[in-house]
């Protein structure tokens, strides 16, 4: 049988890891603060801010929420980022998407300071990773990272395979892994025999948004598969990108869902606030 990436356990191993350093920067005299907006009360949107305001306090980080109006202009959501961009309290912004479509969410991604741009989402971050400097990180591709390393996967040398050239996940997983030495290759809805690319992989990341597409004809015998896709199925219960029952049995190492990736992206949310502070002291 596989090993079974346990992000559940990796990411409460990290939370713990934070608490120490908060507590360590508060004796400091150093205290760390996010402010959380939403716009408009989409209920998906809801349960990911209240997880987040639950993480904040669970570290010992203040949260501030700012909870808007679904009609809320595009200059009044433009002018409160301004605002927090300037408060020395402030570590941490976050807006969480998707915004109502009346809003321009890049240009809202775009006016968040760079230096408190805890998403990893501003095009400077981007940059920053693109040419291997410090800067936020995408938290669900450096979660990745995190449960491969903390599980001994080896990642230098590796083919690694992402399946999904998305802002927030395909593309910054592809330049993470090849900053960890990987040889990475990025597939897409316009690539080629799809499968016979999958199955190059010793790594192979699937962020496609399509439930349970990728069966064993797209995985090499020994393997590790990392699911990032999440999925309610027709009985209401989660499920993956990857067809877990199917393919769980040929691979070496593979992350459930749920349980898997989807804990780690609140734990690196917190890790950069917490980097945030520490960076910008
Ligand atoms: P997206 O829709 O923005 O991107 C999907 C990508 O898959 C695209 O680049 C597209 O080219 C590719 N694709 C689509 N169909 C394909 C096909 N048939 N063959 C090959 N490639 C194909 O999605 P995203 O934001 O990157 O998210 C992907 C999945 O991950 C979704 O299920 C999403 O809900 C999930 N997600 C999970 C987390 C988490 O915390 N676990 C975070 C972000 C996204």
């Amino acid at each position: 049988m596989p090993q079974i990436i346990d992000g559940k356990a990796i990411s409460a191993q990290i939370k713990d890891e934070l608490k120490e350093r908060v507590a360590a920067l508060k004796q400091e005299g150093i205290s760390l603060c996010l402010a959380v907006i939403q716009v408009g009360n989409d209920p998906a949107s809801s349960v990911y801010v209240g997880n987040k305001k639950k993480a904040c306090a669970y570290i010992g980080i203040e949260s501030l929420s700012y909870e808007l109006e679904e009609n809320t202009t595009q200059e009044e959501l433009l002018n409160l980022i301004k605002e927090l961009n300037k408060r020395q309290d402030i570590n941490g912004i976050l807006v969480q998407l998707p915004l109502p479509g009346h809003i321009d969410e890049d240009l809202v991604i775009r006016t968040i300071d760079p230096s408190k741009d805890v998403d990893g989402f501003h095009p400077q971050s981007v940059g920053t990773l693109c040419i291997g400097q410090k800067g936020f990180v995408s938290c669900t591709p450096a979660g990745i990272i995190q449960l491969l390393k903390r599980s001994g996967i080896e990642i230098a040398g590796k083919e690694c395979v992402v399946i999904g050239r998305s802002n927030i996940v395909g593309k910054p997983m592809a330049l993470l892994l090849l900053r960890e030495n990987g040889t990475v290759t990025v597939a897409h809805s316009k690539t080629a025999n799809l499968k016979e690319v999958a199955k190059r992989a010793d790594i192979l990341v699937v962020a496609v948004g399509k439930p349970k597409m990728i069966t064993r004809e797209y995985v090499k015998e020994g393997a590790v598969v990392i699911d990032v896709g999440i999925h309610r199925n027709e009985n209401n219960k989660l499920c993956g990108d990857v067809d877990y029952d199917d393919v769980a049995p040929i691979c070496s190492a593979i992350t459930p869902v749920p349980g898997g990736v989807g804990p780690m992206t609140i734990a690196m949310l917190m890790n950069n606030c917490v980097e945030s502070a520490a960076l910008n002291r």
